[in-house]
């Protein structure tokens, strides 16, 4: 292929853009990680990380992972062989933390919904009280589905395991949320909080984050699962003077410092507003531009990090993401799994403005047109504009 000149306009729903003066933090000549100097930086990000995840109790971790990994560092810490865990599959992401909890050994009771909608939250809370014996050990939930662009409200899932009165640990995939949807781990009584560094943070992948109730510390002292590298035991005890068991990646934790100090800047709250005013432009542009429908079935579902676009009867999506690709140097989520050739993706998560967004509607409303798809040239862009001139993002 031959170079397209300009920027590459990257609307994936991870990893997303990293902010120029991110990636300049970043750039950094390699240092002592046993320093004395070293546990400044360390201390310094776990604590600041605390913030985002909304937690003063709890601790965080990272590891030089993805979200996968915290994922197996969430389910292996804190449970032993056979132990049971509650979980629903609704999209590709949700679906393989079942599979993984399988196929490490746990029982796994899995709800299956329909791809669209999301947290089964009156089923699980059948499935807890009718658990009189407490064989369950972990209810799951992903809080924001990136195949389908499907968001769960945890609080309802706490609130379930309350109802029920159900002493399980509640982990939370939060992997495409943290820092673009509100996230309550302490309020929302959340054990274990999966992440990375490469959505939300606007961070590169190579980082996995996860946050820690004192309940889920405890529970890794009784917990029998194999597990080396991903030992919560050796990161905490090591954490804790502000050193890691291993080597870090120094660029990284350079990286996350600055995109920290870039989140405090714009304000936590502040990013929730902004996030919400932006996915409300693309579902204007979709639904009243495009006359098209999201996967999300319902309003309640409505993820504002990013929107699965479902292309009409007898497309294929996966042209629309060729050509937007090889055409308009544009990269659009593409469908998995299930959805594979039916919808595509607008990723609007991190460093992004209306502008920039633009860039992602009017590409595939182009890459839709040169497809045969039937939308009014303009229409998207138009209804999205609108949105955006007529409203302002709501500071909660
Ligand atoms: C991206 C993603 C993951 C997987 O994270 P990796 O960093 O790719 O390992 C897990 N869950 C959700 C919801 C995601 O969006």
């Amino acid at each position: 292929m031959s170079r397209i000149a300009g920027r590459t306009h990257l609307f994936v729903p991870g990893p997303t853009n990293v902010p120029d003066r991110v990636l300049r933090a970043m750039v950094v000549p390699q240092e002592d990680h046993r320093s004395p100097k070293f546990p400044e930086l360390t201390l310094s990000v776990l604590n600041d990380l605390k913030k985002v995840f909304k937690t003063t109790e709890g601790t965080i971790v990272t590891f030089p992972a993805s979200g996968t990994g915290m994922w197996e560092a969430a389910l292996t810490n804190t449970l032993s062989p056979g132990d049971k865990v509650l979980v629903s599959a609704f999209g590709q992401f949700s679906f393989l933390w079942a599979d993984m909890a399988k196929r490490l050994g746990f029982e796994v009771e899995c709800v299956e919904c329909e791809w669209g909608t999301g947290v089964p939250y009156d089923k699980y809370e059948e499935i807890l009280r009718a658990d009189k014996e407490h064989k369950i050990k972990a209810v799951l939930a992903c809080q924001n589905e990136t195949a389908t662009g499907v968001s769960s409200d945890i609080a309802k899932v706490r609130k379930a395991m309350d109802n029920a009165s159900h002493p399980a640990l509640l982990m939370v995939d939060t992997v495409s949320s943290l820092v673009s949807i509100d996230f309550q781990m302490d309020a929302w009584g959340v054990d274990c909080a999966v992440s990375g560094s490469q959505k939300g943070f606007m961070l590169p992948a190579g980082m996995g984050i996860l946050g820690l109730s004192p309940k889920a510390i405890k529970a890794i002292d009784s917990s029998r699962s194999p597990r080396c590298y991903f030992d919560l035991a050796d990161m905490l005890k090591n954490n804790a003077s502000g050193y890691f068991p291993y080597t870090p990646s120094i660029p990284m934790l350079h990286g996350m410092r600055e995109a920290l100090d870039t989140i405090f800047e714009e304000g936590l709250d502040e990013i929730f507003a902004r996030h919400d005013y932006l996915a409300n432009g693309v579902r204007a542009a979709v639904q009243e531009g495009w006359k098209l429908s999201l996967c999300a079935k319902e309003p309640q579902w409505y993820s504002n990090t990013v929107s699965a676009i479902l292309v009409p009867e007898g497309f294929d999506a996966a042209k629309v993401i060729s050509t937007a690709y090889k055409t308009y140097n544009l990269s659009l989520g593409a469908g998995l799994s299930k959805v594979a050739g039916k919808v595509f993706r607008i990723g609007h998560l991190g460093d992004l403005n209306c502008l920039s967004l633009m860039s992602a509607i009017a590409g595939a409303e182009m890459a839709m047109l040169d497809n045969g798809i039937n939308v009014t040239p303009g229409s998207g862009v138009a209804a999205a504009s609108t949105y955006w001139r007529t409203h302002a993002p709501k500071v909660k």
